[in-house]
């Protein structure tokens, strides 16, 4: 991707789009990764934007049947920067309802893995991880709110980079809890993911908690291993993360294996907030102001809400009724405000690991399951594949998945994990790791 930084050179950048278009027609009949695409993209480099985030005059639905046709007045705060650097839109990219979910499954349009098709592609952000993957000069929009980049990054054998919490602007996107939720990119290498961060963060009038802190690089040559993050991983998975920090040992990175022992309040604690500022969120979905209308207006309220509210998936009814539940006020203090505090003493001790060093894991317990294992899941069993995903996540530490082997054919991503504000560092890390590991790809639009 040649040239992101400098629009000029962007703009003159030949990509041959009536080629491109039809192949990926073609691709997305079979992998179902994109829910529009843009058939007018003439110039730039192409990029893809994840459903919940708006883009102006393109159906923006965050996977989810309630905001069916709505064509957004406006866009998303990175969408617009990149249009204005002379990027191509090329469309909108599949994604777990509202982003509840961590196998693409939980919605209508189910992307598929390139590796393997009867595989998931991860999620929430599964289309955006199948476009990062298929195509060689591509980036794509993504967002996390527990893992939603790094997973399906995972799965899908790309770099997937989450900045610090507030690093780019949340305007223009569909949220799914407020306090968690980052903008972050796909690419098949940490340059074009660094080019595109480059375009879209820093200082939004729009998103109050947008910042505009210098991020650093700072280089830690130690790396952290915390034990009980490595105990549902898979031994296959696990003999390949030693075979890692072997070759990181060699590169001159001191491996720290040490305790933590309440890394495991991490999914509970995750869950609790993310459901309670999901409900709220999910409350203006009546049919009157957002989502789609059903019947007539004669109808009395509660039934016409219910009527409108009939179209939310399961995940998201479930949703629904968990967060209102937790921070009703009899049981407030017991569920919600206890993970609040679960969340401080974890960033605490997370960034008192990382003063001098890295913390790294495999990114996802097991390789990409098959779609049908994945919809036979139960929930909790669905939660507790986030394990490694979710600690970065509840406490805005930047991270990073990267490409570090392949088992039987299907990607494996490392995590690496970083202090706050820290985020070039991971880049680095990832562009030094990529000087001796090529990546695979089985698809090249
Ligand atoms: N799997 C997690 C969830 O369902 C994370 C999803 C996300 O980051 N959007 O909440």
């Amino acid at each position: 991707m040649g040239g992101a930084k400098d629009s000029k050179k962007q703009k003159i950048e030949k990509v041959n789009y009536p080629k491109l278009l039809r192949e990926l027609s073609k691709l997305n009949d079979e992998l179902r990764f994109f829910t529009v695409i843009n058939e007018n993209v003439s110039e730039g480099v192409p990029f893809s934007v994840k459903d919940n985030l708006c883009v102006k005059g393109f159906e923006s639905r965050a996977g989810s049947k309630i905001l069916k046709g709505y064509l957004p007045p406006f866009s998303a705060t990175s969408v617009e920067r990149m249009m204005n650097k002379g990027f191509g839109f090329l469309g909108k990219t599949a994604m777990d309802e509202f982003g509840f979910g961590s196998f693409g499954v939980n919605t209508d349009v189910v992307a598929k893995n390139p590796f393997d098709d009867k595989c998931v592609a991860g999620g929430s952000s599964s289309g955006a991880a199948v476009a990062a993957s298929v195509m060689k000069n591509h980036v794509a929009i993504a967002e996390s709110t527990g893992g939603s980049i790094s997973n399906p990054a995972s799965f899908c054998g790309v770099v997937g980079f989450t900045p610090t919490y507030g690093l780019v602007s949340r305007y223009g996107l569909i949220d799914y809890a407020n306090s968690l939720d980052k903008i972050g990119i796909m690419a098949r290498s940490s340059s074009m993911v660094r080019e595109t961060f480059e375009i879209i963060k820093g200082r939004d009038g729009y998103d109050s908690t947008c910042v505009d802190k210098k991020v650093s690089a700072l280089k830690k040559k130690k790396i952290v291993v915390i034990d009980q993050l490595m105990n549902g991983v898979s031994e296959e998975i696990k003999s390949t993360f030693q075979v890692l920090l072997a070759r990181l040992e060699n590169q001159g990175y001191a491996i720290n294996h040490v305790s933590f022992d309440f890394i495991d309040k991490a999914i509970p604690a995750y869950y609790i907030i993310s459901m309670s500022e999901a409900s709220t969120n999910l409350a203006k979905y009546d049919g009157y102001k957002y989502g789609m209308q059903y019947g007539d207006f004669t109808k009395k309220y509660n039934e016409f809400f219910t009527n409108a509210r009939e179209s939310f998936g399961t995940e998201a009814k479930r949703r629904i009724v968990l967060g209102t539940f937790v921070r009703g006020a009899s049981v407030k203090d017991k569920y919600y405000t206890k993970a609040l505090k679960v969340r401080t003493a974890l960033t605490n001790k997370l960034a008192g690991l990382m003063k001098d060093s890295f913390i790294l894991s495999p990114t996802m317990p097991i390789t990409a399951p098959k779609i049908e294992e994945a919809r036979k899941l139960s929930p909790l069993q669905t939660y507790a594949m986030d394990a490694l995903t979710i600690p970065p996540n509840l406490s805005g530490f930047p991270h990073v998945s990267f490409p570090y082997a392949y088992i039987k054919g299907m990607p494996v991503g490392a995590q690496l994990v970083t202090s706050h504000f820290n985020d070039y560092a991971l880049l680095d890390f990832v562009s030094e790791w990529e000087k001796s590991f090529e990546y695979q790809f089985k698809h090249n639009l």
